[in-house]
């Protein structure tokens, strides 16, 4: 490579995977030099047990989409699978690199050991690393007293507009050029409808349906179709497709128009959780591996393989359980009660440690998002036995939760009600009169989950 080195700037993206209310962008045009836009599908994260291959498709997904943009300035995004400072090393023999601009993340102990490692990088190679604000999650907060009202005021200050007036970038033709020199990352994914698609387009495609829905059902009384209360949003929030200002932002003016403000204040108060959960994580890291209540830090579960097996495969013999584990292993997606039954069932009914239960709820979670995950997983685990037990044997009454489980489960199909909900009450003769064996055509239960029924967990704090 060439020893008169041109001057650029980096923008490292990470999570978040979009052009529009970037601060990263903002501050990286500012500063007039051209620009990089790159992506590194680091190692130490491809080899992290927290994340498994649909995240990468959906980044991949993502970036194809910032490419399709990009292409009328004639950039895009150089996406390298490698570790980030052999990738600056590299590119360091062609450019002189001046600054690089990312968000500030809040992610696992790899990526914030990752972090230091690379602060102490670019001093030693004098370049200047940028750190911006994200989703107005703040940095070195000791407290939370009047969070709220930063975080507020972070939502309704102005978007930061993509714009390229004045803006040089590294062209196509020069990325292209790099290529022999870096482990290119192929971009293509196979096609899979059952899982949301990565991208700003698609997101926004989903926050269009949900807020026409929302209009739809508040607004037109005779309406008796129950609103759609989920966004499906999560995804596109956790990757950054999309910022919660963003999203904030037009959920507000969304609300102007709409008699009935509730369900849009329910989901801004949603909203403000995604932040609240991920600020209380960057202020107390260490609950990725310990436990944040002191009295559960004493308490010891023996690990069951086969409990944790069966749990994960959806064979359990709880039927809305393993509903809702084939469900979240083939699409990514729960909605939060039937996120939160599940983890409550792990640590409850199956009486296991809940940082066994987090490598594959992360790998499966479409939407990981390492500032929510460990605290609901914290919170989730805590729930009583009682109402794990309820869950299953209630709940799954209703309709929505027998359609549910009949989905995933087509082998309950045939049967009443009440057996969909709990096969294991099957009498023998029930059994031959509906043709069907417990323990062949649906597993046994894995636990008696009734002997605990009305039970508290007694633990000395
Ligand atoms: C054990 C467990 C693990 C979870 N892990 C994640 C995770 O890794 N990533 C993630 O984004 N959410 C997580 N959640 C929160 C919640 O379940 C999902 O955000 C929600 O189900 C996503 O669906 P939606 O986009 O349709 O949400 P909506 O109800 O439409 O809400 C809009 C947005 O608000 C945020 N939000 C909603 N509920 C919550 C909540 N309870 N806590 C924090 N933010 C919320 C999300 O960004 C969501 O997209 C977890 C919940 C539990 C119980």
């Amino acid at each position: 490579m060439t020893n008169n080195k041109e001057e650029i700037n980096i923008i490292w993206l990470k999570r978040d995977l979009r052009l529009n209310d970037n601060e990263a962008i903002t501050n990286a045009r500012k500063s007039k030099k051209k620009i990089l836009f790159l992506y590194v599908f680091e190692k130490i994260l491809i080899n992290n047990p927290h994340y498994s291959e649909r995240h990468w498709n959906f980044i991949k997904e993502s970036i194809r989409d910032l490419n399709k943009n990009l292409h009328k300035y004639n950039t895009k995004v150089l996406a390298i699978t490698s570790d980030i400072t052999a990738v600056f090393n590299q590119l360091s023999n062609k450019y002189k690199i001046n600054s690089v601009f990312s968000h500030q993340e809040t992610g696992l102990l790899v990526t914030y050991n990752r972090d230091k490692e690379f602060k102490r990088y670019c001093r030693n190679n004098e370049i200047n690393w940028v750190e911006n604000t994200n989703n107005g999650v703040l940095r070195g907060l000791l407290n939370d007293d009047n969070w709220l009202e930063k975080w507020e005021n972070y939502m309704l200050f102005p978007q930061h507009f993509f714009s390229t007036k004045d803006t040089n970038f590294t062209t196509i033709h020069e990325i292209d050029k790099l290529s022999p020199y870096f482990n290119i990352t192929n971009l293509e994914t196979k096609e899979n409808k059952t899982f949301q698609k990565g991208g700003t387009t698609s997101g926004w495609n989903y926050a269009d349906i949900f807020f026409k829905l929302q209009q739809t059902a508040i607004n037109n009384i005779s309406n008796t179709k129950a609103p759609q209360h989920f966004s499906r949003l999560s995804p596109y929030i956790s990757w950054g497709n999309i910022s919660i200002r963003e999203i904030f932002q037009r959920a507000i003016k969304e609300k102007e128009n709409t008699e009935d403000k509730r369900l849009l204040n329910l989901f801004l108060s949603r909203i403000r959780w995604q932040a609240e959960f991920i600020q209380q994580f960057e202020m107390e890291s260490t609950m990725e591996n310990a436990s944040i209540e002191k009295g559960y830090q004493k308490l010891k579960k023996n690990i069951s393989d086969e409990y944790i097996k069966a749990w994960k495969e959806g064979k359990t013999g709880f039927p809305i359980i393993d509903a809702s584990m084939k469900c979240l292993n083939k699409t990514g997606y729960l909605n939060v009660r039937k996120r939160s039954m599940v983890v409550s069932f792990f640590s409850n009914a199956l009486w296991q440690p809940w940082q066994a239960a987090t490598h594959h709820l992360s790998q499966m979670f479409l939407d990981f998002e390492p500032g929510i995950h460990f605290s609901q997983l914290q919170i989730q685990a805590k729930t009583s036995k009682q109402i794990t037990y309820s869950t299953i044997k209630n709940n799954a009454g209703h309709d929505a939760d027998i359609r549910f489980i009949i989905k995933w489960l087509p082998e309950l199909a045939n049967l009443s009600v009440r057996f969909v909900q709990e096969p294991y009450l099957m009498t023998s003769l029930d059994q031959q009169l509906n043709k069907f064996i417990l323990g062949k055509d649906y597993p046994l239960p894995i636990v008696e989950l009734r002997k605990y029924h009305g039970t508290q967990i007694k633990i000395t704090f």
